[in-house]
């Protein structure tokens, strides 16, 4: 295999299939990262990973090159795996995807190549229609190359593979997926496909859990484009989950309702489930609000509105504000307050900062006049760079010493265990904790000294 991307998709892809048993390497052009690959060092914080990668390398089934050349001419498989941002229309940036098909339509050309077809399944997250894209590049970059005077050489199949991992427990996602999609045209891809995800559709590979997750994966096969609204649609679906309970929230805040207990009560109907049910500071990160924007993009160029998602995103475009507010009521005036932020990942176990909701309100409030300091376990350094004015610290209690306010933004085990008396006595008055996750027990907080503010709890 070879997989194209090594970020957060492509590195955890890579090893994960190494460590079911393929040979894989990994590509990436910033050379940087490949050597510090090469060294054992990991580009991006992971639970799990940097065991996972020196358990491939040390078998010798994964490796790390910036020569996709190389890579291609031993792959029966390439994955494609790079980042695909939002463009300035809000639609997918596809430019590296086209690099990356292109470079693999070279390739294909090369004498390295075996005259075995290749199949180019692809992992990033790309408007429904890409498929075919992909193939169009594939051949001009053969063409460039003059493959098509050989056309035997060039003989590759698509396919849609989207990616359903969730930072933070991305290896095990990995390993014991929900289900596996695949999309493509031709029945031969589909087979190829399936052969390479055997170990974990039947999770035939040795694995030290017990028990075992489950015993066979779903293995979903579909057309092209299938595949990837299927992508598009199970995003948009936990954008709008979110903010439904955040619409919810609101109403209890004016009625006097709990909005856990609420979640609780609709999410053991099975039809609603309780995942995703947790009102607060809203969904941010790498994929939610870049996808949902897609979507949208996608629905203007059919000229067809999407009333729903429209609202999903306006719901969730009030959070952060709602933060603000919350720290004005009891604060009145920002200037010259001190508040701490406590976690700054967009989520817990990641060291993501891409639209997390910490870098907004940190902007909002340092433009009000606030000091703000910002404890995170692991993502201090990248937000300090991207907030101009963020003192950032590595240890929660400093952050909370001399606050008038600490805001709960990423409810990671560390912020969750917080002492919350030890808390109280550091901070000053009004010591007020916004609890933008509703991480705490109200009356908990409130009894260690805090005056506990948080979403939709009556
Ligand atoms: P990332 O930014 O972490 O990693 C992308 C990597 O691709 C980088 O290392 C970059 O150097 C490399 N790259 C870019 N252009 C390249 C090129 N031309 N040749 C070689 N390498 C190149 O991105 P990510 O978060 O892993 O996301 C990858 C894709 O997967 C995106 O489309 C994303 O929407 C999708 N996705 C992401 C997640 C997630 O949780 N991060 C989940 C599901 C799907």
């Amino acid at each position: 295999m070879a997989v194209v991307g090594a970020g957060y998709v492509g590195l955890v892809t890579g090893a994960s299939l190494a460590r079911v048993g393929h040979r894989v390497t990994c590509v990436d052009k910033d050379g940087e990262r490949v050597a510090g690959l090469r060294d054992g060092r990991m580009p991006v914080y992971e639970p799990g990973l940097e065991e996972l990668v020196a358990r491939g390398t040390g078998a010798g089934r994964l490796s790390f090159t910036e020569d996709l050349d190389a890579a291609v001419g031993r792959a029966d498989v390439v994955f494609i795996a790079v980042d695909t941002p939002q463009g300035d229309d809000d639609a997918a940036d596809l430019s590296n995807v086209s690099a990356v098909a292109r470079g693999i339509g070279r390739a294909l050309t090369g004498s390295a190549r075996r005259e075995r077809p290749l199949v180019v399944a692809n992992k990033s997250t790309v408007p429904v229609g890409s498929g075919d894209y992909v193939s169009t590049v594939i051949r001009d970059g053969a063409e460039e190359a003059g493959g098509l005077d050989s056309p035997e050489k060039v003989r590759f199949g698509v396919a849609s593979n989207p990616e359903f991992l969730r930072e933070g427990s991305a290896v095990y996602d990995s390993l014991f997926p929900d289900r596996i999609v695949v999309g493509a045209e031709e029945a031969w891809v589909v087979e190829v496909m399936r052969g390479l995800y055997g170990p974990v559709i039947e999770q035939s590979f040795p694995v030290e859990m017990d028990p075992r997750p489950r015993v066979t994966v779903p293995f979903v096969v579909t057309d092209l484009a299938s595949a990837e609204m299927i992508k598009y649609a199970a995003n948009a679906f936990l954008a709008t989950k979110v903010s439904f309970i955040n619409e919810i929230s609101d109403l209890c805040e004016l009625t006097g309702a709990d909005v856990g207990s609420v979640a609780t009560g609709i999410g053991l109907d099975g039809r609603i489930g309780p995942r995703f049910l947790n009102a607060g500071i809203g969904w941010g990160g790498s994929c939610l609000p870049k996808d949902v924007s897609a979507l949208r993009a996608i629905a203007r160029e059919h000229h067809h509105d999407t009333k729903l998602l429209d609202a999903t995103v306006a719901v969730n475009d009030r959070r952060r504000g709602l933060v603000v507010s919350k720290l004005r009521r009891d604060l009145g005036t920002l200037g010259g307050k001190r508040v701490a932020l406590l976690g700054l990942a967009f989520k817990p176990n990641t060291d993501d900062l891409r639209e997390a909701p910490s870098l907004g309100i940190a902007a909002e409030l340092l433009s009000l006049g606030a000091g703000v300091v910002g404890y995170d376990p692991v993502a201090v350094k990248t937000a300090a760079r991207q907030v101009p004015g963020l003192r950032v610290v590595f240890d929660p209690y400093e952050a909370l010493t001399g606050a008038h306010a600490a805001v709960v933004v990423t409810d990671w085990e560390e912020v969750r265990n917080l002492d919350l008396r030890r808390a109280a006595s550091l901070m000053q008055e009004p010591k007020l904790l916004v609890d933008g996750r509703n991480a705490f027990d109200p009356a908990a907080a409130r009894g260690a000294g805090l005056l506990y503010r948080g979403f939709g709890r009556g």
